[in-house]
């Protein structure tokens, strides 16, 4: 995992350019207050962080003319205020081989990209890494994690076009278990007919998997798209209306001005956010650091 801030130019630009418009030498009253609350929620903050920090600066700063650099001081010190709980890097257990993760997440949110990154970062620590092209539905997700296989160098177990997931899932623990992997990674369909149809396709592997290995899959991680904002946040309360997700990764912040969604994904759920994607290449997969992402989303 690399650096986080240069990945961040985009959502930086966006509040960073909004901020400086908003505090042009005036004191601050409900004006300047309403612009700024409007500000944080166009940058996804989300209401509630929105009107806390003007509560803060209502009660601290009223009739004052605040600096430009005051305000992304105390923006800055209250989302890193909400991410640093959730800025939790992802270890897998040591004690089981394989630590199993699910990866969930709706179509052309990133998973398979994550997937072949994760591969890349943790082949390059010395850890054993398989994976599991279990989005059988779509061969173009088959082909694409094959790529990232041979990229990463790590085995990709697959199937045929429409190959049940499940029993590929199975066939995959097993073979990671003969191989000694430490961590299975298991890609799946981001959209099936319906979404009672997709429920029964991840709670299907999991039952397999368990009859492998009772305490599988060890994590669920839901990958998200940045870009499409506060749909991101509904997208987290459908997904664990169906798995009980263990933690996010939150990808395309390179390409969007939409960084500010991950505070409100924190405050809403307060999951661990274990990795950013900010960009499309095997090392732009970045450990998620509360203080620098806020200072970075703030400019
Ligand atoms: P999946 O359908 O969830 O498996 O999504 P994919 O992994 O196929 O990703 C969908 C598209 O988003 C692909 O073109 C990826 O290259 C791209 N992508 C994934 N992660 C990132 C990221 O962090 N930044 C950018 N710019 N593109 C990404």
């Amino acid at each position: 995992f690399g650096r986080l801030r240069d990945g961040l130019q985009r959502s930086t630009q966006k509040l960073g350019d909004g901020l400086a418009h908003v505090f042009v030498r005036r004191p601050l009253d409900d004006s300047v207050l309403d612009e700024l609350e409007e500000l944080l929620i166009g940058a996804d903050l989300g209401t509630a962080v929105a009107s806390r920090v003007i509560e803060r600066f209502r009660s601290t700063r009223w009739g004052a003319e605040v600096t430009h650099a005051e305000i992304r001081a105390a923006l800055a010190e209250e989302v890193s205020r909400v991410l640093a709980p959730v800025a939790v890097p992802f270890s897998p257990d040591p004690a089981k081989r394989p630590h199993v993760v699910l990866v969930v997440g709706v179509n052309g949110s990133g998973k398979t990209t994550t997937i072949g990154k994760m591969a890349l970062s943790f082949g390059n620590v010395g850890r054993k890494v398989m994976m599991v092209a279990g989005d059988t539905f779509r061969a173009a997700a088959v082909e694409q994690l094959q790529v990232w296989g041979e990229r990463v160098g790590a085995p990709v177990i697959s199937g045929p076009p429409n190959t049940d997931a499940a029993g590929l899932a199975y066939k995959g623990l097993e073979d990671a278990q003969k191989a000694g992997a430490d961590l299975l990674l298991i890609d799946t369909a981001g959209r099936l007919h319906n979404k009672a149809a997709l429920m029964e396709e991840l709670a299907k592997i999991i039952r397999v998997l368990r009859k492998f290995d009772p305490s599988a899959p060890h994590s669920v991680l839901l990958v998200l798209d940045a870009t499409t904002g506060q749909n991101a946040v509904e997208q987290v309360r459908v997904f664990k209306e169906m798995v009980d997700v263990t933690g996010l990764v939150v990808t395309k912040l390179d390409g969007s001005a939409r960084g500010g969604v991950v505070v409100a994904l924190a405050e809403t759920y307060g999951l661990p956010v274990h990795a950013v994607g900010v960009g499309e290449k095997a090392e732009d997969l970045r450990a998620f650091d509360a203080g620098e992402f806020a200072r970075g989303l703030v400019g």
